[in-house]
């Protein structure tokens, strides 16, 4: 048994073929029965009209209050918050720490462009232990936790998670296409909250104050009925006081994901909260559960194992071979013929 592989995203050309063939395709079976590229377990919603009008309403939506002095990014995120849920198996206090950071990681990457990404990786010392989650400029978000289930003593009585996350770090890495290397800021986990973590990190690492507002709403059952996330930034011409009043009532705001439940307007929300400040909207974008990872990847990834262990798989098997994408959590199979022939490419004279 081998553990789960990370999976790199491919290549800029990949990467957009992928996106054109995916629409159609995911859980399709190829020659082999090697499953081709993520799937996805349960797109949310039960009817067609469902999924296309829960996907219509996750975006992001990108403003500016005060003629440009905060920047601002607000995101319904609830197809998303599901679809990471249905694939990782995830309960309510997985979902929640999970999909903090997936709503966090979607308005961060708001600003990126072209093939640029960000990847935010958490340690700590607490049963969380830890999480990795990527976003990209198309909206894209893909990550898992380090646990799962996270292991507790005694039910969640309430939504502070810091017990859970105890000491640790946060690191922040950028992937801008424009750079040579890639740029990591880390910093310590002061909150054990992502929301008022994320907001450290722009501030001790980025020297840009800001507030975040995360929120997961879930339903008597446990069901996830909304999702959303609000990120204010002041730019260096804020004065001191708005920066301080934005921050004040972002704090006191109404739970963006019951909002957000109903099916709210993130637009008429951000006009009825911030309308004082003139809010102006730049543009908006789809968000999205996704990862690239498909079976070529896997197989180059098993292509590189000592052989030691990729002898140790032929010899014992089970068969078909199950790798799963850390990310999405997608199982890829190998039957015993697809690893021989791996074997054999590698090594033709044993
Ligand atoms: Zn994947």
């Amino acid at each position: 048994m081998i553990p789960a592989l990370l999976v790199d995203p491919p290549a800029d050309g990949q990467h957009r073929f992928q996106r054109r063939m995916r629409s159609g395709d995911t859980g399709k079976k190829t020659t082999g029965g090697i499953l081709d590229t993520m799937k996805k377990k349960r797109r949310y919603g039960d009817s067609l009209k469902e999924q296309l009008l829960a996907s219509a309403r996750d975006r992001l939506h990108r403003f500016i209050l005060a003629g440009g002095a905060i920047r601002g990014a607000i995101v319904n995120g609830t197809r998303m918050v599901n679809e990471m849920r249905e694939n990782h198996d995830l309960g309510i206090l997985e979902t929640l720490v999970l999909g903090r950071a997936y709503l966090g990681a979607g308005l961060m990457a708001g600003d990126l462009k072209g093939d640029d990404r960000i990847s935010i990786r958490i340690e700590c010392s607490g049963p969380i232990k830890g999480l990795t989650v990527e976003a990209n400029a198309f909206g894209e978000v893909r990550g898992f936790l380090d646990r799962v289930p996270i292991p507790i003593e005694k039910p969640v009585e309430n939504f502070d998670l810091s017990p859970f996350f105890g000491a640790g770090f946060l690191s922040v890495t950028r992937y801008l296409q424009n750079s040579k290397q890639p740029f990591t800021g880390r910093v310590i986990l002061k909150y054990g909250n992502i929301a008022q973590d994320f907001a450290y990190y722009y501030f001790t690492s980025e020297q840009i104050p800001a507030a975040f507002n995360l929120s997961i709403k879930f339903d008597r059952k446990g069901a996830v009925t909304g999702a959303g996330g609000l990120m204010l930034q002041a730019m260096p011409d804020a004065d001191d006081a708005t920066a301080a009043d934005l921050e004040d009532r972002l704090a006191r705001l109404p739970s963006l994901g019951n909002i957000l439940s109903d099916p709210g307007d993130p637009q008429a929300f951000i006009q009825d909260h911030f309308g004082t400040y003139a809010p102006r909207f730049l543009g908006n974008h789809r968000v999205e559960f996704m990862c690239h990872c498909n079976a070529q990847g896997l197989r180059n990834l098993i292509t590189l194992l000592p052989i030691d262990e990729l002898k140790d798989i032929l010899e014992k098997g089970p068969f078909p071979l199950e790798i799963r994408c850390h990310f999405c959590n997608t199982p890829y199979r190998f039957s015993e013929t697809a690893i021989r022939r791996i074997y054999g490419k590698r090594y033709p004279h044993n």
